[in-house]
């Protein structure tokens, strides 16, 4: 692969300087070899030329948090036992499609995630760059009360046979453990399971009762930092947070939601004192005002007015956000299921649909009153030091990879212009997004396509 030099765009680079007007960006195989003015550029003979005169180049966005299994649901998980991999490709496809070039995923079946990276990392397969944390650490499958309640309808040992693809050994039956004892199967899980960051459960799922204790909540962060990884929790109450926080993780996943009550104005003070990154759901006006008149009180639980406050004062208090979503395959096998349809069928900005929702984020984050530039540093540079990948990605400067949208109009102008993509660049190719999503499992017809 030789050298692409990008000619003439205004450029953003995701760093805190200003954009640099009519810049050349040279790319040389799978990274960005340098960027200056026009006037200081050498481009070499034989480079290959895309001229991006009027454009505006962006770091490739990233997603703090998706999901990329988006059918755990029981029947779907039988129903397409076996091809896990190939729906994890999809939606990686459909992502890249809209610009996201990489996803943390926070939950869901190891192996196939697993596989699936490192194809696409290999060059195999196209999708986006995927780090996968596998289990959240202390729950159970998707068939068992954390998630879906089966009341024994397909046996134990079907039960079991799902269940074991996600939890590798750190299911719910840690919570029977001493510290001790979660610190020994946590180190075996993170020794031989090749994952990328760690996730535990500090609150439940179906439930906001503390999960682990406080030592074996220290236990699990330091086993994680042993082995050089960053470590968030999965919390959805005040004293969760607090105690997430308490035991050292580097990372507030969805730590925005308070359910019932609010954050509570000391561990906001922490947040912004310790500059911890939030990972944050944000959702537009429109989307708050459909969901207070026709979310179910399950939901409102956790995405009330308590929520949208927290991440306006989160915002006020100049707190580093970053980009989550929270994200999955919205294909009609899973919006028409009937656990699933009433969440999202006839849902204003419905902000959990892989393709689509970053762009809704970006628009939340404005309208709360974020400047567009941490806006675009959320969803890009704040992710990539949150999670310790900044040396490779986040920003556009020498040496980090080139991962890249052109824009045909300014975010920075109009937070809408983010769905203006004319192009996706990732590890230095051009993808060919009219392709995408090459593998179709859950989707049908090009539900993942930006609306442009
Ligand atoms: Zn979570």
């Amino acid at each position: 692969m030789g050298v692409t030099a990008i000619l003439g765009a205004t450029v953003i680079d995701g760093t805190a300087r200003p954009p640099t007007d009519n810049a050349v960006i040279l790319v040389d195989g799978n990274r960005i070899r340098s960027i200056s003015a026009t006037n200081n550029a050498i481009v070499p003979a034989g480079a290959k030329v895309i001229d991006a005169h009027g454009k505006y180049i962006v770091p490739g966005l990233m997603d703090a948090n998706a999901h990329l299994f988006g059918a755990p649901l029981p029947d779907l998980v039988l129903q397409y036992e076996g091809r896990y991999s190939d729906i994890l490709e999809e939606a990686s496809q459909i992502a890249l499609k809209s610009g996201v070039t990489t996803i943390f995923d926070t939950w869901g079946p190891l192996d196939p995630l697993v596989t699936v990276r490192d194809r696409i990392n290999r060059g195999e397969i196209l999708g986006s760059r995927l780090f996968v944390g596998g289990n959240i650490i202390g729950f159970a499958g998707p068939l068992s009360p954390d998630f879906f309640a089966t009341m024994n309808i397909f046996g134990a040992d079907t039960v079991k046979r799902i269940n074991r693809q996600w939890e590798h050994d750190v299911g719910s039956d840690l919570m029977w453990l001493t510290p001790d004892g979660v610190r020994s199967r946590v180190r075996q899980y993170i020794e031989k399971s090749s994952i990328d960051f760690v996730k535990y459960a500090a609150s439940g799922h179906r439930d906001p009762f503390i999960t682990f204790s406080a030592p074996a909540q220290r236990a699990i962060v330091e086993e994680a930092h042993r082995a050089g990884l960053t470590v968030q929790a999965h919390t959805t109450s005040p004293e969760s947070l607090r105690m997430e926080i308490e035991a050292g993780a580097d990372l507030l996943q969805h730590g925005d939601i308070t359910g019932m009550a609010p954050m509570p104005e000391t561990t906001l003070k922490t947040i912004v004192e310790r500059s911890l990154p939030v990972a944050a759901l944000l959702s537009t006006e429109k989307h708050q005002a459909w969901m207070r008149d026709h979310g179910t009180e399950a939901m409102r639980t956790l995405f009330n007015d308590n929520l949208d406050n927290n991440d306006r004062r989160l915002i006020a208090a100049g707190a580093r956000l970053l980009l989550t979503t929270d994200g999955f395959v919205c294909g009609p096998p899973v919006v028409n299921h009937p656990r699933v349809a009433p969440h999202v069928k006839g849902a204003v900005d419905y902000p959990k649909r892989l393709g689509e929702s970053h762009f809704l984020w970006l628009e939340a984050a404005v309208e709360r009153g974020m400047t567009p530039m941490d806006a675009l540093r959320s969803a890009t540079s704040n992710i990539a030091e949150a999670y310790g990948q900044s040396a490779d990605l986040g920003t556009l400067e020498a040496g980090k990879y080139a991962d890249l949208l052109i824009l045909d109009a300014d975010p920075l102008h109009d937070v809408r212009n983010w769905r203006r993509i004319v192009a996706v660049m990732k590890d230095g190719i051009l993808i060919d997004r009219s392709r995408l999503p090459i593998r179709r499992i859950l989707t049908e017809e090009d539900p993942g396509a930006a609306k442009e």
